[in-house]
């Protein structure tokens, strides 16, 4: 048999995987096993790719901000640009919406109500009527996904770690305290540790080891690119409804990513977009902004997978060595520099220093216990 020996197997080259492997591979062996032919195929190639300070729960907020240094600077040679790109977000509340946004802004840091005048003054296609009130968070940013997920699996090659592409792990068990997982090649890969960062196919691989599911939910997401006609929408903020109903955030001087923010249950799969999802985006886009659409350039789906309670699973699982890095949903991005840290150190038994309060709030044993109680 074909064997491969390390001490961590981490299942999945998205950028949970990468950032797992990039972190643990400074002290460990590291073998990060991929099913497809690129790592990146799924929800890491799909993303909206930014970074939101008032965005999900506690701990996807501990973690947001405990990146937040990483962006801005990370270390030397990890990318070739900047991460980081100033984008503001606006939240346009119609008249139903302003309890929503009044409760938001009351809850959220740094996020305050702005005139719609202003709110036109930087993008200048807002309809007159559409909002009654808007607030903005002026510090958030665009992520450049690309170059982070390129820049972990680097780090990890870099400290010797090995990413197997075409390798789908098929039958994961435990023998002798010896985790094995066999490959779709055939190879077998051994390591007494395995980090779950599958993605929508989280619960899949518990089950291929054995494993209780934890719950997860994939949920599509629709995005697609439109060319904003004769402006220049590059230093727009980023556009969407208190209610989190529709979004368009900037791509380029003429391209306009426009997405109906839904959340559709799915398997795990290669989502595709729904033709019908386009056009809701479409059509409640322009119903805020005065923006002709002739054409779509571009229109893609991803999942993002949520655990029940929409928080992250970070640690360890029932069996010993199983550790579980799922339940990113619509945060994978933001959150990954200090997921990572969080993940390496729950493994290696350190300390997790500022991330101690993120512990708990990411156990993943917390769906069993609410099982059994
Ligand atoms: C439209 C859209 C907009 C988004 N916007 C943002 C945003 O603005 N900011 C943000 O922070 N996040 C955003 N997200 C969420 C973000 O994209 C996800 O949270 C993140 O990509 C999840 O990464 P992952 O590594 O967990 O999953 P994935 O990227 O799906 O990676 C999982 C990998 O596991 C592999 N795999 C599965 N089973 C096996 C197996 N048995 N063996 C080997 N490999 C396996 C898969 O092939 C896949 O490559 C958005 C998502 C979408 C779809």
């Amino acid at each position: 048999m074909d064997t491969h020996v390390f001490d961590v197997l981490v299942i999945g080259a998205g950028i949970a995987g990468a950032t797992a492997a990039a972190h643990l591979a400074a002290t460990h062996r590291v073998a990060l096993l991929e099913a497809e032919e690129s790592a990146g195929y799924h929800a890491t190639g799909r993303s909206a790719a930014i970074w939101i300070r008032n965005y999900g729960g506690a701990d996807v907020r501990i973690l947001t901000a405990a990146s937040r240094g990483f962006f801005e600077a990370p270390p030397a040679g990890f990318a070739e640009a900047s991460l980081a790109r100033p984008r503001p977000v606006v939240h346009l509340a119609p008249a139903d919406q302003v309890e929503h946004l009044r409760a938001t802004i009351a809850e959220g840091d740094d996020m305050r109500e702005i005139s719609l005048d202003a709110v036109q003054a930087m993008a200048p296609v807002l309809r007159p009527g559409y909002a009654v009130m808007a607030a903005i968070e002026s510090d958030c940013f665009d992520i450049d996904v690309a170059a982070m997920h390129q820049g972990f699996l680097r780090q990890t090659r870099l400290a010797g770690g090995v990413l197997a592409l075409r390798s789908r792990a098929g039958r994961l068990w435990r023998e002798n305290g010896t985790w094995h997982a066999e490959t779709s090649t055939g190879a077998v890969f051994t390591a007494p540790t395995i980090v779950n960062a599958a993605g929508a196919w989280g619960d899949e691989v518990a089950r291929l080891a054995g494993l209780a599911p934890i719950g997860l939910q994939p949920k599509r997401r629709t995005a697609c690119i439109i060319d904003p006609g004769d402006h220049d929408c590059a230093d727009w903020p980023l556009l969407g409804d208190a209610g989190h109903g529709w979004y368009v955030r900037p791509e380029a001087r003429r391209k306009l990513m426009v997405s109906p923010a839904d959340e559709t249950d799915s398997d795990p799969c290669d989502a595709q977009p729904d033709e019908y999802d386009v056009a809701v985006a479409i059509d409640r886009m322009q119903q805020a902004l005065d923006i002709p659409v002739s054409r779509i350039e571009h229109r893609w789906a991803g999942l993002r997978s949520f655990t029940p309670d929409r928080g992250l699973a970070i640690g360890q699982g029932a069996e010993a060595g199983f550790f579980w890095m799922v339940g990113q949903g619509g945060y994978g991005m933001q959150t990954a520099p200090a997921a990572g840290r969080l993940l390496a150190a729950l493994v290696a038994q350190n300390d997790p220093g500022a991330l101690a309060a993120a512990v708990p709030l990411c156990d993943p044993m917390r769906f069993a216990r609410s099982a059994a109680a």
